[in-house]
Protein backbone atom coordinates (compact mmCIF):
# COMPACT_ATOMS: atom_id res chain seq x y z
CA UNK A 1 0.00 0.00 0.00
CA UNK A 2 1.25 3.18 -1.00
CA UNK A 3 0.11 6.62 0.68
CA UNK A 4 1.07 10.11 1.06
CA UNK A 5 2.15 11.90 3.88
CA UNK A 6 1.63 16.01 4.26
CA UNK A 7 3.43 17.54 6.97
CA UNK A 8 4.87 20.53 7.41
CA UNK A 9 6.06 20.05 10.87
CA UNK A 10 9.65 18.32 10.43
CA UNK A 11 9.71 16.49 13.54
CA UNK A 12 6.02 15.01 13.61
CA UNK A 13 6.69 13.77 10.08
CA UNK A 14 9.72 12.23 10.49
CA UNK A 15 8.07 10.50 13.79
CA UNK A 16 4.60 9.51 11.31
CA UNK A 17 7.03 8.56 8.74
CA UNK A 18 8.75 5.65 10.78
CA UNK A 19 5.56 4.23 12.06
CA UNK A 20 4.24 3.74 8.79
CA UNK A 21 7.60 2.37 7.54
CA UNK A 22 7.58 0.15 9.94
CA UNK A 23 4.25 -1.18 9.46
CA UNK A 24 5.67 -1.57 5.73
CA UNK A 25 3.84 1.22 3.80
CA UNK A 26 5.57 2.48 0.90
CA UNK A 27 5.49 6.43 1.84
CA UNK A 28 6.02 9.78 0.35
CA UNK A 29 6.47 12.85 2.03
CA UNK A 30 5.80 16.45 0.97
CA UNK A 31 5.78 19.35 3.31
CA UNK A 32 4.01 22.36 1.65
CA UNK A 33 0.48 22.06 0.28
CA UNK A 34 1.80 22.94 -3.41
CA UNK A 35 4.02 19.79 -3.00
CA UNK A 36 0.70 17.59 -2.59
CA UNK A 37 -1.01 19.05 -4.97
CA UNK A 38 1.55 18.12 -7.69
CA UNK A 39 2.06 14.54 -6.07
CA UNK A 40 -1.46 14.06 -6.11
CA UNK A 41 -2.16 14.38 -9.85
CA UNK A 42 0.49 12.33 -10.58
CA UNK A 43 0.82 9.46 -8.39
CA UNK A 44 -2.07 6.93 -7.61
CA UNK A 45 -1.77 6.63 -3.47
CA UNK A 46 -4.19 3.96 -1.12
CA UNK A 47 -4.43 6.84 1.32
CA UNK A 48 -3.07 10.54 2.32
CA UNK A 49 -3.05 11.90 5.82
CA UNK A 50 -3.19 15.29 5.25
CA UNK A 51 -2.49 17.93 8.11
CA UNK A 52 -4.58 21.21 7.20
CA UNK A 53 -2.17 23.85 7.97
CA UNK A 54 0.41 24.04 5.63
CA UNK A 55 2.77 26.53 3.91
CA UNK A 56 1.95 27.29 0.31
CA UNK A 57 -1.05 26.32 0.16
CA UNK A 58 -3.99 25.13 2.79
CA UNK A 59 -4.94 21.80 3.01
CA UNK A 60 -8.41 22.66 2.58
CA UNK A 61 -7.97 23.58 -0.68
CA UNK A 62 -5.54 20.53 -1.84
CA UNK A 63 -8.48 18.33 -0.91
CA UNK A 64 -11.54 20.89 -1.93
CA UNK A 65 -9.10 20.54 -5.61
CA UNK A 66 -8.32 16.86 -5.22
CA UNK A 67 -12.24 16.11 -5.01
CA UNK A 68 -13.45 18.64 -7.46
CA UNK A 69 -10.63 16.71 -10.09
CA UNK A 70 -12.96 13.65 -9.34
CA UNK A 71 -10.41 12.04 -7.34
CA UNK A 72 -11.48 9.41 -4.89
CA UNK A 73 -8.55 8.84 -3.03
CA UNK A 74 -9.19 8.04 0.79
CA UNK A 75 -8.05 11.42 2.66
CA UNK A 76 -7.59 11.20 6.24
CA UNK A 77 -7.30 14.91 7.74
CA UNK A 78 -5.03 15.96 10.56
CA UNK A 79 -6.17 18.24 13.55
CA UNK A 80 -5.52 19.67 16.36
CA UNK A 81 -7.28 18.19 19.29
CA UNK A 82 -9.23 20.87 20.21
CA UNK A 83 -9.97 22.10 16.46
CA UNK A 84 -13.39 20.87 16.03
CA UNK A 85 -14.44 23.67 13.39
CA UNK A 86 -11.43 22.42 11.51
CA UNK A 87 -12.25 18.57 11.45
CA UNK A 88 -16.12 19.74 10.64
CA UNK A 89 -14.56 21.96 7.62
CA UNK A 90 -12.05 18.68 6.46
CA UNK A 91 -15.13 16.35 6.39
CA UNK A 92 -17.28 18.73 4.66
CA UNK A 93 -14.55 19.39 2.22
CA UNK A 94 -14.37 15.40 1.15
CA UNK A 95 -12.15 13.86 3.74
CA UNK A 96 -13.44 10.24 4.74
CA UNK A 97 -11.80 10.48 8.33
CA UNK A 98 -9.73 12.77 11.11
CA UNK A 99 -7.30 12.27 13.09
CA UNK A 100 -6.26 14.17 16.03
CA UNK A 101 -2.70 15.68 16.98
CA UNK A 102 -0.78 14.41 19.12
CA UNK A 103 -1.00 11.15 17.01
CA UNK A 104 -1.75 7.82 19.06
CA UNK A 105 -0.12 5.88 17.36
CA UNK A 106 -2.12 2.55 17.62
CA UNK A 107 -5.05 4.83 17.14
CA UNK A 108 -3.55 6.38 13.79
CA UNK A 109 -2.63 2.98 12.46
CA UNK A 110 -6.01 1.33 12.79
CA UNK A 111 -7.95 4.30 11.49
CA UNK A 112 -5.44 3.89 8.49
CA UNK A 113 -6.38 0.39 8.42
CA UNK A 114 -9.93 0.99 8.54
CA UNK A 115 -10.56 3.34 5.76
CA UNK A 116 -8.00 1.18 3.58
CA UNK A 117 -10.38 -1.55 3.82
CA UNK A 118 -13.60 0.64 3.61
CA UNK A 119 -12.42 2.08 0.26
CA UNK A 120 -11.67 -1.06 -0.79
CA UNK A 121 -15.81 -2.12 -0.15
CA UNK A 122 -14.91 -4.27 2.66
CA UNK A 123 -16.35 -4.99 6.01
CA UNK A 124 -13.85 -7.41 7.40
CA UNK A 125 -10.86 -6.80 8.85
CA UNK A 126 -8.89 -10.25 7.03
CA UNK A 127 -9.39 -10.30 3.30
CA UNK A 128 -10.22 -14.09 2.55
CA UNK A 129 -10.46 -16.00 -0.46
CA UNK A 130 -9.48 -19.55 -2.09
CA UNK A 131 -8.25 -20.59 1.29
CA UNK A 132 -5.72 -17.99 1.57
CA UNK A 133 -5.97 -15.38 4.50
CA UNK A 134 -4.29 -11.89 5.46
CA UNK A 135 -5.09 -9.74 8.45
CA UNK A 136 -3.28 -6.42 8.14
CA UNK A 137 -4.26 -5.52 11.77
CA UNK A 138 -2.03 -8.70 12.90
CA UNK A 139 -0.19 -8.94 9.68
CA UNK A 140 -0.57 -12.83 10.31
CA UNK A 141 -0.89 -14.67 6.85
CA UNK A 142 -2.70 -17.95 6.33
CA UNK A 143 -3.38 -20.76 3.70
CA UNK A 144 -6.63 -23.34 4.93
CA UNK A 145 -5.59 -22.14 8.60
CA UNK A 146 -2.07 -23.08 8.44
CA UNK A 147 -0.10 -20.09 9.17
CA UNK A 148 2.22 -18.65 6.63
CA UNK A 149 5.17 -16.52 7.31
CA UNK A 150 5.24 -13.78 4.26
CA UNK A 151 7.62 -11.13 4.08
CA UNK A 152 6.66 -7.50 4.07
CA UNK A 153 7.36 -7.57 0.18
CA UNK A 154 5.55 -10.47 -0.23
CA UNK A 155 3.00 -9.39 1.92
CA UNK A 156 3.14 -5.70 -0.51
CA UNK A 157 2.45 -7.48 -3.79
CA UNK A 158 -0.18 -10.21 -2.72
CA UNK A 159 -2.02 -7.55 -0.11
CA UNK A 160 -3.67 -5.46 -3.33
CA UNK A 161 -4.13 -8.35 -5.77
CA UNK A 162 -6.26 -10.27 -3.08
CA UNK A 163 -8.43 -7.28 -2.27
CA UNK A 164 -10.09 -7.12 -5.65
CA UNK A 165 -9.69 -10.66 -7.39
CA UNK A 166 -10.15 -10.61 -11.21
CA UNK A 167 -8.59 -6.98 -11.60
CA UNK A 168 -5.41 -7.20 -13.30
CA UNK A 169 -2.12 -4.78 -11.87
CA UNK A 170 0.54 -4.22 -14.28
CA UNK A 171 4.27 -4.44 -12.61
CA UNK A 172 4.18 -0.73 -12.67
CA UNK A 173 1.04 -0.30 -10.56
CA UNK A 174 3.01 -3.27 -8.21
CA UNK A 175 5.87 -0.94 -8.35
CA UNK A 176 3.99 1.57 -7.02
CA UNK A 177 2.52 0.00 -4.16
CA UNK A 178 6.13 -1.52 -2.97
CA UNK A 179 8.15 1.47 -3.37
CA UNK A 180 8.29 5.41 -2.23
CA UNK A 181 9.78 7.94 -4.71
CA UNK A 182 13.31 7.20 -2.43
CA UNK A 183 13.74 3.50 -3.06
CA UNK A 184 16.07 2.26 -5.91
CA UNK A 185 14.08 -0.54 -7.64
CA UNK A 186 15.46 -3.64 -9.61
CA UNK A 187 13.62 -4.29 -12.32
CA UNK A 188 12.83 -7.80 -11.21
CA UNK A 189 11.54 -6.66 -7.89
CA UNK A 190 8.07 -7.53 -8.47
CA UNK A 191 9.24 -11.00 -10.02
CA UNK A 192 10.80 -11.97 -6.58
CA UNK A 193 8.38 -11.33 -4.78
CA UNK A 194 5.28 -12.86 -6.51
CA UNK A 195 7.66 -15.80 -6.96
CA UNK A 196 7.76 -15.90 -3.15
CA UNK A 197 4.31 -15.77 -2.60
CA UNK A 198 3.82 -18.66 -5.15
CA UNK A 199 6.76 -20.72 -3.79
CA UNK A 200 4.40 -20.40 0.16
CA UNK A 201 0.89 -20.19 -0.80
CA UNK A 202 0.94 -22.09 -4.26
CA UNK A 203 1.64 -21.50 -7.96
CA UNK A 204 -2.67 -20.92 -8.84
CA UNK A 205 -2.97 -17.69 -6.10
CA UNK A 206 -1.42 -15.07 -8.45
CA UNK A 207 -1.86 -15.56 -12.00
CA UNK A 208 0.55 -13.72 -15.03
CA UNK A 209 -1.50 -12.47 -17.66
CA UNK A 210 0.80 -12.04 -20.57
CA UNK A 211 1.49 -8.26 -21.28
CA UNK A 212 -0.62 -7.22 -18.85
CA UNK A 213 0.49 -8.08 -15.42
CA UNK A 214 -0.92 -10.06 -12.94
CA UNK A 215 -4.20 -10.67 -11.02
CA UNK A 216 -5.59 -13.22 -8.05
CA UNK A 217 -8.21 -15.11 -10.10
CA UNK A 218 -11.82 -15.10 -8.63
CA UNK A 219 -12.84 -18.41 -9.24
CA1 LIG B 1 0.95 22.10 10.01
Amino acid sequence: MRLLLVEDDAMIGETVLQVLRSEHYAVDWVRDGRMADEALRTEQYDLVLLDLGLPKRDGLEVLRALRARRNTTPVMVATARDAVGDRIAGLDAGADDYVVKPYDTDELLARIRALIRRSAGRAEPAFEHKGVSLNPATREASLNGQPVSLSAREWAVLEPLLARPGVVLSRAQLEEKLFSWKDEVSSNAVEVYIHGVRKKLGNDIIQTVRGLGYLVPKQ
